[in-house]
């Protein structure tokens, strides 16, 4: 996990036996044994201060937006532009305008991947994506290169899992017109070093995506301060409701950038021979919008910050540590990414186990996480597996959850003797 010096210096200053309890769904039983909830990477849970603001917005204020003079269209557009706000703030752009509302990450990535690629991609234009991607990263590009005829090129990684920089700064050249990788990656939980990919990027001019899935619900991201391009990222994995995410770009590349879908919402004039559209963030914004997801999402990021984002940076790195070290002691079991910056993902092997029967077994005892190959099967290829078995752990996990865990590995392990 990056840390900050504040960060280091920081004392985890929250009250997190309390901060548990804010999620009801871990107090309930699964097949018979307390939930020990470790997938929090593929979807995180929900507090109840975002529980109740969902609830309230539809016993009280549910309208559609921006087009109603109603008082109730009224109140739901200043909820739902307070949420984007909220947004703002999070990852300190420097305005509204850059702060897209989209149906989540692999939304915001085809955003750009589309309306960037169909403006500026020509025939031999090359896009840098790396080995560590989710397929949100990779798909949408290749569908772009049969489009345009672009060429994809990647960013290695090595047995660590971490990228070969040595590569990365080969690859960029005159014909590079846009990088675009993870900051936290899923599979493995590296945390990219992407400050220096950004900054590399633009000693040629070349605008950075950054896939925020993975960071924005775990580190302090500044996008102003990383200085990328683009930043995408998911509401349901950092404490919101599903169906909406987050685009921020900067100004200069979203006003040339055109609509990516058409409809209501996003324009200005409509004639038959022509329309303008409405201003950023809108243009990119059509038809209704997923209203009450934006609301919730903004609850969430309250609820977030007040946790602190340090606070909750500093709590998951404790609980990796704890779980990395509990988990090697583990005679055959194998971690896959073991990069020193690591956030807290942990993806493991047992030896002559096949995951799938890893994670079925745990379920039995109450324990989720997750098995595959995690939407990231070049990952898989690179180390010759068909899948592993990932513990995601959030700030609401605690030793308990990771010595059940453990526990529980060690159950699996005896039923297969
Ligand atoms: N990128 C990364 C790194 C992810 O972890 C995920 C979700 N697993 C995505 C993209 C896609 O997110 P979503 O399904 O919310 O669009």
């Amino acid at each position: 996990m990056i840390k900050t010096d504040s960060q280091i210096t920081n004392e985890v200053t929250a009250d997190f036996d309390r901060i548990r309890r804010d999620f009801p769904v871990l107090d309930q039983q699964v097949n018979g044994h307390p939930l020990v909830y470790l997938d929090n990477a593929a979807s995180s849970q929900m507090p109840k201060p975002v529980i109740e603001r969902i609830n309230a917005y539809h016993s009280k204020e549910h309208s559609n937006v921006h087009r109603g003079i109603h008082t109730l269209s009224q109140k739901a557009t200043d909820a739902y532009e307070e949420a984007r706000e909220q947004v703002r703030t999070f990852i300190n752009a420097k305005s509204k305008s850059e702060v897209i509302y989209t149906g989540g990450t692999t939304d915001s990535i085809n955003l750009v991947a589309y309306s960037y690629g169909r403006a500026f991609f020509n025939e031999g234009d090359e896009v840098i994506l790396s080995e560590l991607e989710h397929h949100a990263n990779i798909v949408p590009w290749q569908l772009m290169r049969d489009m345009t005829g672009i060429k994809l090129r990647v960013i290695p990684i090595t047995d660590q899992g971490e990228l070969d920089m040595a590569v990365y700064g080969k690859l960029l050249n005159e014909r590079t017109k846009m990088v675009a990788v993870s900051h936290i990656s899923n599979a493995l939980g590296t945390v990219n070093p992407v400050e220096e990919i950004i900054e590399k990027a633009h000693q040629y001019d070349v605008p950075v995506l950054l896939d925020g899935a993975q960071a924005a619900p775990h580190i302090r991201v500044d996008v102003q301060q990383l200085d990328c391009d683009f930043y995408a990222f998911s509401s349901h994995k950092m404490c919101g409701p599903t169906g909406i995410g987050i685009l921020y770009g900067k100004e200069k590349y979203l006003n040339q950038m055109p609509p990516f879908r058409g409809g209501g919402e996003m324009i200005d004039k409509v004639t038959f021979e022509e329309t303008t559209y409405d201003e950023l963030p809108h243009k990119f914004e059509a038809g209704t919008p997923p209203i009450v997801s934006g609301i919730g999402l903004g609850a969430a990021i309250k609820y977030l910050k007040e946790v602190g984002m340090e606070n909750i940076a500093q709590r998951e790195h404790e609980l990796l540590e704890y779980a990395t070290e509990k988990l090697l002691a583990i005679d055959g079991l194998k971690i896959y990414g073991e990069s020193p910056n690591k956030a807290a993902v942990i993806s493991f092997v047992l030896d002559g186990i096949h995951p799938h029967d890893t994670g079925t077994l745990l379920n039995e005892q109450g324990i989720a996480i997750r098995t595959g190959h995690h939407c990231a099967q070049t990952v898989m290829q690179r180390y010759d597996i068909p899948a592993t078995a990932r513990a995601s752990i959030a700030f609401y996990n605690n030793e308990d959850d990771i010595d059940r865990l453990v526990h529980g590995i060690k159950e699996v392990k005896e039923i297969f003797g």
